[in-house]
Parts: structure tokens; sequence; C-alpha cells
């Protein structure tokens, strides 16, 4: 998978179709990540003691990650992510559109 966590996405099909945010967290295994603020499910909840009216949390959902793309850090545009190896031996990613390499 070419998305890690702290990458900012966008979504890219579905109903959060052009939201941005933050990677929360991948799960390679099933190729799906959390992103912040995408996806949200309302979960209701019964009363405990924290919450004696019981409620409704709200949570993101995990999503395929091909649903997402990465936004590059450096040309804002969101892009596919290609690979590169530096003259030190280190692999690091790069954007497609602007070329630049987007790891920090
Ligand atoms: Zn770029």
């Amino acid at each position: 998978m070419r998305i890690k966590k702290g990458d900012t996405v966008e979504v890219i099909s579905g109903k959060d179709k052009g939201k941005r945010g933050e990677i929360l967290k991948v799960d390679p295994k099933k190729d799906r990540v959390i992103v912040e603020g995408v996806n949200i499910v309302h979960r209701h909840v019964s009363p405990t003691q924290d919450m004696p009216q019981g409620g409704i949390i709200e949570n993101e959902a995990p999503i395929h990650a091909s649903n997402v793309q990465l936004v590059c850090p450096r040309c804002d545009e969101k892009t596919r992510v290609g690979a590169e190896r530096l003259d030190d031996g280190t692999k690091v990613r790069t954007c497609k559109k602007c070329d630049e390499v987007v790891d920090k």
C-alpha cells in the first residue's frame, strides 16, 4: 500500500467524494484506511456511568484504500504515487504531478 498514517488524502468515490482528511489508521491486510472526518457512522450506545443518558457516538469507519488518493503536500493536487530510490538507497514516494518527493 502506498498510503501511510499521517498522509492527507482525498476521497475519489462514494458519498464522501471530494473530502480531504488525514489518514488515522491503515490496515494493510484488508487494504483499508481510516480517514479523519470521512465515512462517519453513528453508533447508539446504552447509558453508562460516563454517559448516563446514553447517546450517539460518531466514528470513522474504514474505507477501501482504492477509494482515496494521496494529496501531494508540495503541489496540493491529488496524485498517483511513484517510487524512487535516493543515492543513499532510501526508498521514497514521489508525486506523479510535480515529481517532488512527498515523504517528509
Ligand atoms: Zn505534487
